[in-house]
Order: C-alpha cells, then structure tokens, then sequence
C-alpha cells in the first residue's frame, strides 16, 4: 500500500512574514494520513525548517544544481539543500524545462545530483497541449522517463517519486479528468515494471495541474493516482489543507 504524498510547490511566492502563517496553519492542520511536504523558494528554506521541524510536514525545494560544488553563479547544490533538512527536490519541472532549458538529460543529471545528497527527487513530467492534440503524451512522458533510467536505472526509483504534470494544467484552471491521468499514471507505472515490478508497484506517482479542494478527492480515488503536486492551492492554508485532507 502505497502512502499517499501531497506537495506544495509555493513557486516564486512569499515573504517572511507571509510564510510564517502559512507554515504554522500547515504544520498544526495537516493530521491526516497523507505525507505532506512543501516546496518552498530557496531564501526560506531556514525559515521551513525552524517552522516545520518536528512536525509531520517535510519541507524541500524546486530545483537543484547538476553539479556538487564548484563555480556555478547562482546554483545551489544537493549538498547545500540537505544541509538545511530537505527532504525532497523537484526536478525537470515542466516551468523549468520551458523557461530555463532543463533538457531530459539536465534533469536527468538533477535527478542522480539530488540523490547522491540523500534528497527525494520528484520527477516532473508531462506533455504540452500541442503534444496532447498529437496524440504523443505517451512518447513524450516515457521519453522524460527513459532520459533518468538510462541514467539512474530503475532500482534509483526505490527512492524517488514522479509527479505528472501536463502543462496544459498546470496554473491554468483547466484540470485533467480523473480518467485522462488515470490513464497516463497507469502507462507511468507499465513504464516501470517493464524494469522493475518491485519498484513499479511501490512507486508514486502524483498528479500536478490546478488540483483544488473540490476535485483532489476523485482525483486521488484513482488506483495509480497517489497524492499531488499543488501549486496555486498550496498558497492558501485552508485549501492546500483540504486537499491534503482529500487524500
Ligand atoms: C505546479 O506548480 O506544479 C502546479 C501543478 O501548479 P497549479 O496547481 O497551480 O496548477
């Protein structure tokens, strides 16, 4: 049985003092099942832990360097990310990919960076609108894959998760119906047991695109749907709470 996961990705949003209640409203409200975790801007991930530390909520970030240490401006690496008690890191996230050039195999060197610094990846993948009208998401979501495999191999995923994320939901309002990702969950994981049913059957595999209050239960009432990744919602205690709720 797989623990649900429901993780915030804050984006570029907040300041200290907005953090503050948002955090604590987190902290005190998520008593559910689900695993929950917020991913928050790197400037307030001291922030994360002296709020979330020894609480049930896990706190990480959005994005970490390919590379462990050396003259990178502006890079923050795996290392630096555990120095501060992540416990996950998103990478290949599809704003990411579009807007600063993260190809499968930038992503795919993430993925096996933030794992040697004892991080959880979360592998963000998912098509565009253009892809899904071609009919390709299947292609183009087993090719993000394939490029971490080929890399980490599939044993790598006993320790990570993946979220699917069509782009044309994520901050759009336009939500996939519970059977559009259920169906491309359920490729995800036949994707993973062609390598590995062991790591298949235990891996999740969220669902990220305009999740909300009202539609994260029939969401997550799908067998290969197992928690999400919320962006808008999870600026809001109430909401990203009754998602966590949901699930
Ligand atoms: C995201 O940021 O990954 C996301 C899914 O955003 P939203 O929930 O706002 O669509």
């Amino acid at each position: 049985m797989r623990t649900k996961l429901v993780a915030g990705n804050w984006k570029m949003h907040g300041s200290l003092a907005a953090n503050a209640g948002l955090l604590q409203a987190v902290r005190d409200g998520a008593t559910g099942k689900a695993e929950v975790a917020v991913c928050v801007p790197y400037p307030y991930l001291a922030q994360a832990r002296a709020e979330l530390d020894g609480s049930r909520v896990a706190w990480g970030a959005q994005d970490v360097s390919e590379h462990a240490q050396g003259a990178f401006t502006g890079e923050v690496s795996g290392s630096m990310l555990a120095d501060f008690g992540c416990r996950f890191v998103l990478v290949g996230h599809s704003e990411r990919r579009s807007f600063y050039g993260d190809t499968d195999a930038v992503v795919a060197a993430k993925f096996a960076a933030a794992q040697t610094a004892g991080l959880i990846p979360v592998l963000c993948v998912g098509e565009s609108l253009a892809e899904r009208e071609a009919g390709i998401t299947g292609e183009v979501v087993t090719r993000q894959i394939d490029a971490v495999l080929a890399n980490s191999g599939a044993g790598a995923f006993a320790r990570a998760v993946v979220a699917y994320e069509p782009v044309w939901a994520i901050g759009t309002g336009r939500t996939a119906s519970p059977q559009q990702a259920q169906e491309v969950h359920a490729l995800i994981r036949a994707r993973f047991a062609r390598d590995s049913a062991e790591v298949a059957t235990g891996l999740r595999v969220l669902y990220g695109g305009s999740v909300k209050a009202g539609n994260a239960a029939e969401l997550f009432g799908q067998p290969d749907i197992d928690g999400g990744l919320i962006g808008g919602a999870s600026l809001v205690a109430a909401d990203f709470l009754a998602i966590c709720a949901a699930a």
